[in-house]
């Protein structure tokens, strides 16, 4: 399968307010955010021509910058309006967003005060995250050997680019065991998150989620958490350690590039695709709709 590389793609980028071909949206290799990662990031989905739940997006881009002592030089109505026109101009209905900021070229060291905040928005389309295969059965996930940072060490709670290098060496680690992804624990022990999502666990009829206290508390997450108390399941945000994984009856990760993906094994412990995950999948993926399109 030949794949075209992400900076040869088609169509055109958002680059610090003007829409630029895709292939002329580059970056000088002097550039704060690459040596230091003073970068932030968000990853959003568009169904049906509009993107879920995008204010809500743009906040965290915002705050995630905030988190890293960077004020993004546009309005959060603006980046909107930007990831809606990007949208517009690539022609897709279903496409995922990233937007991205980050320290420029201005100054290079460690401080970074003078650099300028550069934004960018791409879109591209990307399906489903998992292979579709697995969706029967779940997917299997390793425990790594990476813990989410204690937030004395870092930004926890930011989308901050520089947060995802445990996570690919995680994923990788996994991928090479023949596993989709992994489930990392945090700085104590207890069970976080997956490389690129939010978990849940199944038992008796009851959800039980990590408290987000040291990484992201998704909006997928908090969406699905939602579409449980409208089904009047009831919700556990506590802490999780991982002796009680043998346990739970079900189990599943939620993130935008994810969406509702069941989880079949974790390391030694196995869990069904019931009823449970298979319904709040369905709720989800109704509830990321545009309104006027799922009244019709
Ligand atoms: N945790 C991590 C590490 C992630 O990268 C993501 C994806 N942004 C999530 C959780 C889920 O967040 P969201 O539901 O907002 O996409």
């Amino acid at each position: 399968m030949s794949v075209v590389p992400f900076d040869q793609r088609e169509g055109v980028i958002w680059l610090n307010g003007e829409f630029v071909p895709w292939a002329d949206a580059r970056v000088h290799v002097l550039t704060h955010g690459l040596h230091y990662a003073s970068a932030v990031f968000e990853g959003e989905r568009a169904y049906g021509g509009e993107i879920f739940k995008l204010r809500e997006h743009t906040d965290r881009l915002f705050a995630s910058a905030e988190m890293l002592d960077m004020v993004i030089p546009y309005t959060v109505e603006e980046i909107d309006e930007a990831c809606r026109e990007t949208l517009k101009r690539q022609g897709y209905r279903d496409a995922y967003v990233r937007p991205i900021a980050w320290r420029g070229s201005e100054m290079m060291g460690v401080s970074g005060q003078s650099n300028r905040i550069n934004v960018a928005i791409a879109i591209w389309q990307w399906p489903a995250y998992f292979d579709p295969a697995h969706l029967e059965r779940g997917i299997k996930l390793d425990i790594a050997e990476w813990r989410r940072p204690d937030p004395r060490t870092a930004p926890s709670k930011a989308k901050a680019v520089g947060l995802y290098m445990i996570c690919t060496l995680a994923k990788h680690t996994a991928e090479r065991k023949g596993y989709a992804d992994a489930l990392m624990y945090d700085w104590r022990g207890q069970v976080a998150e997956c490389t690129g999502a939010n978990i849940f666990f199944v038992r008796n009829g009851e959800l039980h989620t990590p408290t987000p206290d040291c990484f992201l508390d998704g909006i997928t997450r908090r969406t699905v958490i939602d579409l449980a108390r409208r089904r009047q399941i009831k919700v556990n945000e506590r802490v999780i350690m991982p002796e009680e994984l043998p346990g739970f009856e079900q189990c599943f990760i939620v993130g935008t590039a994810a969406e509702v993906t069941p989880v079949g094994e974790i390391g030694p412990h196995r869990f069904t695709v019931g009823d449970l995950v298979r319904t709040l999948r369905a709720d989800y993926l109704s509830e990321v709709q545009p309104k006027a399109a799922a009244a019709e």
